[in-house]
């Protein structure tokens, strides 16, 4: 199954909650995902939206996941780490609320430490917080997305490794943020291979992935752009994502959010029709694919 939303309100949608913006990616650009923001500091959202959103998206279908506040550090001094389980915890509680799958986390900074180091501090952070969840009768599942910059945490083996050690956490597969890292190594059908290839011992049964185009150098990213703006093709993915059969959900976190998502949708349709031989396509039916 493939599914497609964006991260955040679409900026099309004139109505500028949660709320509106998920009526919006159902309703108006009749896309099945998206992943709600609580980056710009500690949001709080009532219960009446967060009951709301759980019910419509139950009933439409839609697949949500939450990002939690950018500045999170659980490689930090003690006060910071404080800070950052304080702010997933109310993201995970909340996400959980609205019945949504994941709680997406940036891991932190390697700061002065090593990376080795850096490796074994976040992990230790990420098993207490998991912990806190369980505690919490929180559902929603932690997932650590992949960097983009040198001096930060979380380059895909770092990523998947904390992953092998903290039972229940998932990657957040940041494509743009794995190629800008990697100096733009995502270009072929072989190169996202890989990646999936590493993946595997995580036994995933869905991938979560973030698309964007991005602007970098010397392996640190500078932006995000237009997907279409990038040099990461997007075709080689899908099509590899066709032949595999993997489950997975694409968030645009292009600036251009639900235009992006709506490209890639059309990509994604494109290479259905292509194997199909059919002038039309919905990319929520692979049945005549598989
Ligand atoms: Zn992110």
């Amino acid at each position: 199954m493939i599914r497609i939303g964006q991260a955040g309100i679409p900026l099309s949608c004139k109505g500028r909650t949660n709320k509106d913006g998920l009526v919006y990616t159902k309703n108006i650009l009749d896309l099945n995902a998206m992943e709600i923001q609580f980056v710009r500091g500690l949001y709080i959202m009532e219960d009446e939206e967060a009951e709301f959103i759980h019910d419509f998206a139950k009933e439409n279908d839609v697949e949500l996941h939450v990002h939690a506040p950018y500045y999170i550090n659980l490689a930090g001094t003690d006060e910071e780490l404080d800070l950052s389980f304080e702010k997933i915890l109310y993201s995970a509680q909340t996400a959980s609320k609205m019945g949504a799958k994941t709680v997406v986390i940036h891991p932190g900074y390697y700061g002065d430490e090593s990376e080795k180091k850096t490796l074994k501090r976040v992990t230790k952070s990420v098993k207490k917080l998991q912990n806190m969840l369980k505690k919490e009768k929180v559902n929603t599942k932690l997932g650590i997305e992949t960097m983009g910059k040198q001096k930060v945490f979380g380059s895909l083996d770092e990523v998947i490794e904390v992953c092998q050690n903290v039972k229940d956490t998932i990657p957040v597969v940041g494509m743009g943020h794995i190629h800008a890292r990697t100096n733009g190594s995502l270009k072929k059908r072989e190169d996202f291979e890989e990646v999936f290839e590493k993946l595997k011992p995580l036994k995933l049964k869905h991938y979560l992935i973030h698309l964007t185009g991005v602007m970098y150098e010397n392996g640190n990213e500078f932006y995000h752009v237009p997907i279409k703006k990038g040099d990461m093709p997007l075709m080689p993915l899908i099509d590899l994502i066709l032949d595999k059969n993997y489950d997975v959900t694409f968030i645009s976190e292009s600036p251009l959010l639900e235009h992006d998502a709506v490209y890639i949708r059309l990509q994604v349709e494109k290479a259905i029709m292509k194997r199909t031989g059919r002038e039309e396509a919905d990319y929520r039916d692979l049945s005549e694919i598989v």
